[in-house]
Parts: structure tokens; sequence; C-alpha cells
């Protein structure tokens, strides 16, 4: 290749050329090439099944019920942390809410786990430039000694640096993990960045370190609002307490050390101090409600009822209930039971490990056959975009009827992988279809898990386009012939 003469090259030029022109000028073939490589033949709906999906689609995106859900929960019962007195609170709000809106079967469908709280959390820059910074404790970390504790902090850029740093000379060290989160529309930036939270722990722990801090795991760069989250300690390593700095406060330690480094100072001392209590067993629980259908298949929808504690869950996840709560009844207020049973579940402890759906999973495995398709909201209140779903190659013309009937008010087809929302993973796992009405969630890391999760982030004309969706994907899953397996 190197050595190629003028007029080979020449040669592959116009050749090139040729092909771009031909590729350019013929967009007619290619489009028709890329829809019957595609498209299966879509599920022909009845005239008046789309008159239907139609009319809760015009229904939904004036109707203010999802909103007055979310003020209601986020207000009466405000932060609901996983096992609290709150989240029960909040259980017994969904079971009078599904009441009320008429919804059938609403029960409370409990489980056991472990509590954590945090009580105190405290960081400073002690030497040599005096700050006190902006910090969170991670869900699960275990407390410092009550006086706290007053270390050097060695930092590495990303997770991935500490994991190969040398296993000695951290003992007497906080380690911090400053690696950035990519902003993306469809967060998959957290998949990664989310790594550090029980990555750096066990990382620290592994080489005797004091404590780890992180730079927060969101995309936000200007709010002193640290984002919480659960982590997990490894078997058999060291439990050392770990907590999130703000983004800002994580560019000031970060600036810190490059001045000492550079004005040659001490070293850079930071305080950390973490209290927290633990329970060995509390309680949670999912709440269901039914619009009883006509057989006895199921269709899976709802959002997780507990929030972290430090907003009021507006938008993780009380949005999801309230717009799957919502979508559910408006289906219900149409004349005649629909086809299958549409059941709504406000899932319990899902912050924590996605505890209410192995309960559900394990409650309900001997009729998981009969869940015809599942599907969960919980990527916030951004207005839907796309449907992804995870259907049966028999099924894909289903799939393109449902993106067809969005295509007015701005979803379109996606592709057929989808995850289907953290609390249906156990279902999706066990065979079950799945489907996401996939978010726009370019600013939802920007609030997630952090003080600013309050119902003020919320725009209720976004809130009513997702409900229009969930109620037209909900009625069609319900009408539509045969199962979505296949
Ligand atoms: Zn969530």
């Amino acid at each position: 290749m190197m050595n190629m003469s003028v007029d080979n090259l020449m040669l592959k030029k116009i050749i090139a050329t040729v092909v771009i022109c031909v590729i350019a000028f013929s967009p007619d073939i290619l489009s028709l090439q890329t829809v019957n490589a595609q498209a299966p033949a879509a599920y022909p709906l009845t005239d008046k099944q789309k008159d239907t999906v139609n009319q809760l689609i015009d229904d939904a995106m004036v109707g203010r019920q999802a909103y007055e859900i979310l003020e209601s929960l986020t207000t009466q019962i405000g932060p609901r942390l996983a096992g609290s007195e709150a989240e029960a609170r909040a259980r017994d709000w969904g079971v009078e809410k599904l009441k009320s809106l008429g919804f059938k079967n609403v029960r409370i469908e409990p489980f056991e786990l472990p509590y954590w709280e945090r009580v105190v959390e405290e960081a400073s820059i002690v030497t040599p430039f005096s700050q006190k910074l902006e910090i969170t404790a991670l869900g699960n970390s275990v407390a410092t000694p009550s006086k706290g504790i007053e270390a050097e902090i060695v930092r590495f850029e990303t997770l991935s640096d500490l994991i190969e740093a040398p296993l000695d000379g951290f003992e007497d060290k906080i380690i911090f993990v400053d690696e950035v989160m990519t902003r993306t529309q469809d967060g998959s930036g957290y998949g990664w960045a989310v790594a550090k939270r029980s990555g750096a722990a066990n990382e620290a722990g592994r080489r005797n370190a004091l404590a780890a801090i992180i730079r927060s795991v969101g995309t936000d760069r200007d709010r002193r609002s640290p984002h919480t989250g659960n982590m997990r300690y490894e078997d058999g390593v060291k439990r050392v307490p770990i907590g999130a700095l703000s983004n800002p406060d994580a560019d000031q330690l970060t600036r810190a050390l490059r001045y000492a480094r550079e004005l040659k100072t001490a070293p850079v001392k930071l305080r950390l101090r973490i209290e927290v209590t633990t329970k060995e067993k509390t309680s949670s629980g999912n709440v269901i409600g039914e619009i009883p259908g006509k057989t006895d298949e199921v269709i899976v929808v709802g959002g997780h009822l507990d929030s972290w504690d430090l907003g009021t869950g507006a938008i993780d996840d009380g949005a999801g209930v309230a717009i799957t709560t919502a979508a559910a009844h408006l289906v219900g207020q149409l004349r005649g039971k629909p086809q299958r049973t549409i059941r709504v579940v406000m899932w319990g402890s899902e912050e924590v490990g996605l505890l209410g759906a192995s309960a559900y999973a394990k409650a309900h495995q001997d009729e998981l056959d009969k869940h015809i398709l599942a599907f969960e909201s919980d990527f916030g209140a951004g207005k839907i975009w796309q449907l992804q779903t995870r259907f049966g190659a028999k099924a894909l013309g289903k799939a393109a009827t449902m993106a067809r009937m969005l295509r007015r008010i701005g979803v379109g087809p996606g592709a057929n992988n989808a995850r289907g929302g953290p609390d249906v993973q156990a279902l999706r796992s066990a065979g079950v279809p799945v489907l996401t009405a996939q978010q726009n969630g370019w600013d939802y890391f920007d609030l997630h898990h952090t003080p600013e999760d309050t119902l003020d982030k919320v725009d209720p004309a976004d809130l009513a386009q997702n409900v229009a969706t969930y109620a037209a994907l909900i009625y069609m899953a319900s009408e539509m012939d045969g199962d979505f397996r296949e």
C-alpha cells in the first residue's frame, strides 16, 4: 500500500468517487434496502383500535393526573429511603391512591431486607488550604471512627488507574477516585461511571487504606450537590468508609492537590467523618393494583416507590410511579375489560439492590409464563423519543405497529435489545418480553440521587407525553393477538 503507483492511486480515487456518487444519488434504493432488511409486516390494528389509541394519546396529552400523583407523593411522603418508616408510609399512600383510582386486587406483597441510614457526613481539607467540602456517604458505607479520620489524600484519575496501582503504600491514606462521568441522551455513561461506587471502596480496602472518596457519579458541574447511591463490599476485603464529593468540590480538591505539588507545601490532608445507623432486618414491599382483563395473561408496568433520602425522589422514581399509574388508569377507563390484566407494580427497595424485583420474581415464579410483557419507567420525566423492544422475531410486526402509532408524539422505532427497566430485569432473565420507552435523559444525571431531585425539575408537558406513550403501549399490548415471545 505504501508503494502504490500514482496511476493506481488515481484509479482508486475515481472508483471511490463513483461509489460515493452512486450512494449519494440513490437514496430510494438505499432506504428501500434498509426497510426490507428490518421491517416485518406491521401488525394490523382494527380501525376501532387505532381510534382508541389516538383517543388515549389525545386525552393523556392534556391530562394532569400523573403530575397530581407525583405532587402528592413528593409532598405528602417526600423522601422514601428503602426499608424506612417513610417507605412504609409510601406503601400506604400507594394502596390508597390505587384504590381511589378504581384499581382492583390492591395489595402489598412484603419482603425483608437489611437497613442502612446516614447520620453524619462531613469532609474538609485541613492542610494546606483549609476548606469544608460537600460530601455524602454512599449507601451501605461503614462509619469512620466517631472522631473521624484525618489522612493524606492520594488521587487517581480513574478507577482503572487505582486497580492497576500497587497494593502497598496506602495504609495510612484516603484514596480519591476522580473519574468524570460522560453526559449522553440515553444515560449510557452511567454504566461504566457507576463502577467506582463499589470499586473505589473495595480497591481501597484491598490496599488497607483508611477510607475512599469519589467524585460524584453525576453529570452536573456547577452544583455543590453530591450524588449518593448504593455500594457493595466484596467478601473478604477490608470494609472502608466511602463518600462522594459534589463535582465542584472534587474540582476544588484536585486543584488543591495541584497547588500543593507545584508549591511544594505540606501534603493535602482530609478530615472525614461518616456516621450511619444499620439494622439487620427491616421490612419493605411491592404495592400492586390491577385492571382485571378477560384472560389470565398479565402485562406488568410500574416504577419504583423507594427513593434516596437527599431529595424527594421526583425524577427517581416518583415520575415512573406517576406515569404508569396514570397511564394504566386511563386504559382502565375505557369501556369493557381489557383482553389482558394490567398490573401496576410500585416496586419497593429498588435503590439498594432491586430487592422488590427479586421478591416479585420469586413470589410469582409459577405464573411467569402468563406474563406477556413487562416494562418500567425509571429514567426521570424527560420526553420519550424511542421505542425499544425485546420481542421474539415473529412479534416484531407488533413493535413496528406500536412505534408507528406513537410517531405523532415524537417516538421513533428503536432496536430489539431493550432492557425494560431495572425492576423487570429478573422477569426478562426468566424469558418475559420487555420494552423500553426511552426517555431523553440528557439532564437526568445532573439531578439523580441528589438534593436537587425535586418536583420543580419535572415539566408537566413532558410528563403528559410519557403518560400518552405508556397508555397507548399498555392498550396495544393488551389487545394484540398472540404473545410477544415467539
Ligand atoms: Zn430509579
